[in-house]
């Protein structure tokens, strides 16, 4: 079955902050919420999941007996979804959040007032937001309404005019743990050797999500090591191999380097397993390390060092932007030489 948003911001909150999200909701419960916070920490550490899985607890129909929303009612569904009425996630257009946006929001709260209906408004990336737009804002949020709530997001909490500091509550998000990111990355079906690896690329949240999506990872795994694997026969074949099972999978610049990456980390598993002994289990490839273990043994110190030599001045090439997959083969050429040339 195919997990919806609104689970999906569960697991999230669950794995990134599960101290903050049981707090707010405990908030919630108590009726307590506050009108404005101001939620700051680094990329990716959970921030809009955290104001979304709390404005969820305050609307959901059906909420656990500690205050947790379901997850599976309708406003839950909603909210999760952007589709609330009553709820507007506000993030930059373009560059900045500029002043029409928080004039179009404040056209939508104060109808609140005449309504009565309980209104979130969540603004992304809080600091981009113009001086215009911020002055603006800092109107509603001088005017508190009961049943307005407020939650400004930011990276850049020293970009955030103080007026508008001093009358938010500043909530500061804690570095997401080691452990936390594993369970992150467990509940997104990911096996220990893909955790491993991907805690080898990134510690940030933001590009471990980039990483797992459509299960990049997992199909690039498998990739790199049959190109490895035609490597390490010494077999021409690493060289189409690059056209038809690399590129495929490459498009930003993100996986650009990841894929360099990639293919550091397996060399540099094969060195590890031939001068540190390491076992299967403290490499970023260790669902190969038979196929490690014979290429490390059939390799000189030389040959390996070159090769990750090799690799590590492809990512320099890269900076200068030629084509990148010119760039894999010559690397594949290298690496290919480099295993003849015993
Ligand atoms: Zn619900």
């Amino acid at each position: 079955m195919e997990t919806s948003a609104a689970q999906h911001l569960l697991a999230d909150v669950n794995a990134k902050q599960p101290d903050l999200i049981q707090h707010f909701v405990q908030v919630v419960q108590a009726g307590d919420l506050s009108h404005a916070y101001l939620f700051s920490g680094s990329a990716g550490d959970g921030k809009l999941a955290v104001a979304k899985v709390t404005t969820m607890a305050l609307f959901c129909l059906h909420p656990t007996k500690e205050g947790f929303p379901c997850g599976a009612c309708n406003e839950c569904l909603r909210i999760a979804n952007d589709e609330h009425p009553d709820v507007l996630v506000i993030e930059p257009d373009g560059q900045s959040i500029k002043i029409e946006q928080v004039r179009a929001l404040k056209r939508e709260f104060s109808k609140s007032a005449v309504e009565g209906n309980q209104k979130v408004f969540i603004i992304d990336a809080a600091d981009t937001m113009t001086v215009g737009a911020a002055n603006s804002l800092l109107k509603v949020i001088e005017e508190p309404l009961a049943t307005v709530t407020a939650f400004l997001l930011t990276t850049n909490y020293h970009h955030i005019l103080p007026t508008i500091r001093s009358r938010t509550q500043l909530v500061e998000f804690p570095q997401i743990k080691q452990e936390a990111l594993q369970r992150y990355l467990a509940e997104h079906n990911l096996s220990k050797t893909e955790i491993k690896l991907a805690l080898q690329i990134t510690k940030s949240t933001t590009e471990l999500d980039q990483l797992i999506a459509d299960q990049w990872l997992s199909k690039m795994k498998q990739q790199i090591e049959g190109w490895f694997t035609w490597i390490s026969k010494d077999d021409v074949r690493a060289f189409p191999f690059v056209q038809t099972n690399l590129m495929p999978l490459i498009g930003d610049r993100f996986s650009q380097n990841v894929t360099v990456t990639m293919m550091c980390l397996i060399f540099q598993d094969v060195f590890n397993v031939k001068f540190r002994e390491r076992t299967p289990e403290q490499l970023a490839f260790g669902d190969i390390y038979d196929l490690l273990k014979s290429t490390a043994n059939q390799l000189s110190d030389y040959q390996i060092v070159s090769m990750i030599n090799d690799i590590l001045a492809t990512a320099q090439l890269q900076r200068v932007n030629v084509g990148f997959q010119g760039i894999l083969e010559v690397l594949t050429l290298k690496c290919l030489q480099s295993i003849t040339s015993k």
